[in-house]
């Protein structure tokens, strides 16, 4: 989706650009303004299911703490659960972890190696707020994978395509809704 349509345009007006942030060099796309406007929350959201509407998945993975304010209300309307994806030490039960690479740092995320329990190789769409260089889906793809599941998709309110994140993950389908 990348015609600037009315929904497009109010959305975009409501990214807020923060530049240096978190650290100097990264210009941050800053969605508060966007989560806290209900008419721009519920247009983001509406788009996000239109993008994955063709996307045959069983369960919603998120990683924090952005991905699982897009990831929840997406679940409910698709009808499916969510599993979340953790900064290490937040998650109370047996975790497994991986570790990549940030556009600003290192990190590690885990997520409960029983997260699929019950559930016979689930097809899984992965959701968060920016794809920028791929490194959080694809650690999320690994994890997903080592806990017995099948990454089918990743949906992102926002692309920096220039980053070329999209290329990192050429196993899945990947939409977003806003590209920079
Ligand atoms: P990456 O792993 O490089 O694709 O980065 C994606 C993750 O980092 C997402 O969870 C984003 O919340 C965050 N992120 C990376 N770059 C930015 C940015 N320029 N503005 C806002 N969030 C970002």
């Amino acid at each position: 989706m990348t015609m600037d349509e009315p929904p497009l345009t109010l959305l975009k007006s409501k990214v807020r650009e923060i530049a240096d942030f978190p650290t100097p060099g990264i210009l941050f796309k800053d969605i508060t303004p966007l989560l806290s406007d209900h008419r721009a929350f519920n247009a983001a959201l509406s788009l996000l299911a239109e993008a994955v509407e063709d996307i045959a998945f069983d369960v919603i993975a998120a990683p924090e703490a952005r991905g699982f304010i897009l990831a929840a209300p997406l679940a409910k309307h698709c009808g499916v659960g969510i599993v979340l994806i953790r900064k290490p030490g937040k998650l109370p039960a047996a975790t497994i972890s991986h570790t990549y690479s940030l556009q600003y740092g290192n990190d590690t995320l885990e997520m409960h190696a029983d997260s699929f329990e019950g559930m016979d190789s689930p097809r899984v769409l992965i959701v968060d707020d920016v794809l920028a260089t791929g490194g959080t889906a694809t650690a999320s793809a690994e994890l997903i994978k080592s806990a017995g599941g099948v990454p089918v998709g990743l949906a992102v309110l926002i692309e920096l395509a220039a980053l070329n994140g999209r290329e990192a993950l050429s196993d899945v389908t990947v939409r977003s809704v806003l590209n920079y």
